[in-house]
């Protein structure tokens, strides 16, 4: 195996198995470092809103909900969705990415390896040092290659029970005196059930964030006895996918949604730019852009809330009101358009 590429991309998430779709056939020499022994396998609900419309996400590996009940504190709120979030197992959208990269010739892919450092144009891995002429950090919210860069992370957390009873109903729930401005979640998928809860390690413990899950599901009337559970960061902190020769995309960016915990539609896209920038230094990002400005109005209305804690559950009350407006849904998810027909 040769020890010199024109790209090294490390971690094959969605950002880093994207990147390295766009660079497919390009004529660069790629070698893609996962330190996994299976690709896709993540902590993670898998819920992905419109924002991956242009990405083709196989529509029998997904499950699609057009109806959400939201639950602040008690009060439930029936919400018809603007545009179905659809529901997808992260071992089976690895898989599906990992199969695109088949029949490449120029990438080359080293499961089983660990980044253990960087330095100038080369790393070092368990499986030896090579060197690079880009460098692409798709390693996630914990990633050396951001540590390497010397960023700051701003760090949420998201804990969840993989629960074996199938449900049907794509649940929110909301309790601003326990979980602060962070939410709760159930969402069913095609063999299993997610339950979760996403919030700001800052404001609210590991601890009692399960505390107020088992909570909501004793109420729901979810049996989550024989679950699985496990947690895990996100980072929120964007601050540039560019670094000279090196690239950050994903979560490694800082690019999940602090308000919704949303990462993979901006891992998908980042790593799809990325990709482009490399192959045409003089390629405008565009996409990304546009995604930034959804990631900062929903945390600018996260901003607000935290402000206002004694607020919180009145304004919750009046977000889930307006939320139940296609109008609304479609600016606060996807900064579409505002027509009067839309209305
Ligand atoms: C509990 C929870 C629920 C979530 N639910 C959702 C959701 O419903 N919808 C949504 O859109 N987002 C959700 N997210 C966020 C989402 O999981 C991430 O934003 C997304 O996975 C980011 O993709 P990525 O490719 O950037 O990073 P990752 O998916 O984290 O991939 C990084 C890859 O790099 C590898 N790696 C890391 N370090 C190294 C190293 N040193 N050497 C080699 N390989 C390395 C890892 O093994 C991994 O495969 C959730 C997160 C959590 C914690």
């Amino acid at each position: 195996m040769k020890n010199e590429y024109n790209v090294i991309i490390i971690g094959a998430g969605p950002a880093g198995l994207k990147c390295a779709e766009g660079l497919k056939n390009s004529g660069l020499s790629v070698l893609l470092i996962e330190k996994n022994k299976i690709i896709g396998p993540k902590v993670c609900a898998g819920g992905l809103t419109n924002l991956d419309a242009h990405f083709d996400i196989p529509s029998n590996k997904t499950r699609v909900f057009e109806k959400a009940k939201m639950y602040v504190v008690k009060r439930k709120y029936d919400i018809k969705l603007s545009t179905p979030i659809k529901i997808i197992d992260r071992y089976d959208l690895g898989q599906y990415m990992l199969n695109k990269l088949k029949d490449s010739k120029n990438i080359t892919i080293l499961k089983e390896t660990l980044v253990k450092s960087i330095e100038k144009n080369r790393i070092k891995t368990s499986k030896g040092i090579f060197h690079f002429k880009y460098l692409v950090g798709a390693d996630g919210a914990s990633s050396v290659v951001r540590k390497y860069i010397g960023l700051e992370n701003k760090i949420y957390m998201g804990i969840q029970y993989i629960i074996p009873e199938m449900c049907d109903e794509f649940i929110g729930f909301i309790n601003p005196k326990l979980i602060s401005s962070g939410y709760g979640w159930i969402f069913p998928h095609k063999k299993f059930t997610s339950a979760g809860i996403f919030f700001n390690p800052k404001l609210v413990s590991v601890a009692d964030a399960r505390i107020q899950l088992n909570n909501f599901l004793d109420d729901y009337g979810l049996d989550y006895s024989n679950a699985r559970y496990e947690g895990g960061p996100v980072n929120c902190l964007f601050k540039g996918i560019q670094f000279d020769n090196i690239f950050l995309v994903g979560d490694a960016a800082g690019l999940t949604s602090a308000n919704l915990g949303e990462g993979i539609s901006y891992a998908l896209t980042s790593g799809e730019e990325v990709a482009r920038k490399i192959i045409n230094p003089d390629y405008k990002i565009v996409e990304l852009n546009r995604l930034l400005k959804i990631k900062k109005l929903q945390e600018n209305v996260l901003y607000l809330f935290d402000r206002l804690p004694f607020l919180q559950e009145p304004l919750f009350r009046i977000f889930f009101s307006l939320f139940k407006k296609t109008w609304f849904q479609s600016h606060y998810f996807y900064l579409s358009q505002i027509t009067p027909a839309s209305r």
